[in-house]
């Protein structure tokens, strides 16, 4: 069955729909909100269609990808579409809490609106605004020089590192910090260097991201 609530429209069975009636979709509007103004987004997105995913056959039906990581949990798809694990089911198959679809929602509709913005295709920023919408306090340390700003070889390392740097960055430089970021990935791309990425990062934030993860309290000590 299909429920629509405001700009979003839910997949569910029957089994959910006591869930969907509780679930908060007027502060879900507002973080879609937050999102929308931290991309310095113009338009709105139209209908985001959330697809409660039932066994890990609808999970490759609906995404392509075989389901064989049991902490994915999600996945957005093509026309605003977010597959995710029914509540009635997210416990019995991968390691998330019914608790956290709120959250991973939120972190799905950031990837939707880095997607449409047309920024460089760098993991370590896409994962690490995701988890700053859903987290905007970052309780990471790390204790080693950051070795790239794009990501994509250690998932670990995108959302750890990636979350700490927007957060340090959004408590730098407050909401100039969004735009500082969108300014960056706008004037990068996937063939640069790391170097002239670091390069272009001191351009554009006027500080080493190094530094800037030190003087944050994000440095293992
Ligand atoms: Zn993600």
């Amino acid at each position: 069955m299909i429920t629509k609530k405001g700009r979003f429209l839910i997949r569910h069975k029957e089994i959910d729909s006591k869930y969907i009636e509780s679930f908060d979709f007027d502060k879900l509007e507002d973080k879609y909100q937050d999102i929308k103004k931290f991309y310095s987004f113009e338009k709105d997105l139209g209908l985001i269609r959330i697809c409660f995913i039932y066994s890990p056959e609808e999970f490759l039906f609906f995404t392509g990808r075989e389901f064989n990581q049991n902490w994915i949990c999600a996945m957005v798809g093509y026309h605003n579409t977010i597959n995710i694990f029914s509540p009635s089911i997210i416990e019995k198959i991968t390691t998330h809490k019914k608790e956290s679809i709120f959250n991973t929602i939120v972190h799905e509709i950031s990837h939707l609106f880095y997607g449409y913005s047309m920024l460089a295709d760098f993991p370590l920023f896409n994962e690490g605004i995701a988890k700053y919408h859903e987290n905007n306090k970052c309780n990471n340390k790390i204790n080693f020089n950051l070795p790239s700003l794009k990501g994509g070889k250690d998932s670990i390392y995108d959302y750890g590192v990636g979350h700490l740097i927007v957060c340090s960055i959004m408590e730098h430089f407050g909401n100039e910090g969004a735009k500082k970021i969108i300014k960056f990935l706008k004037e990068s791309s996937t063939e640069m260097s790391e170097e002239e990425l670091f390069n272009l990062f001191k351009k554009i934030f006027e500080i080493d991201v190094d530094l800037l993860i030190e003087l944050k309290g994000g440095k293992e000590k």
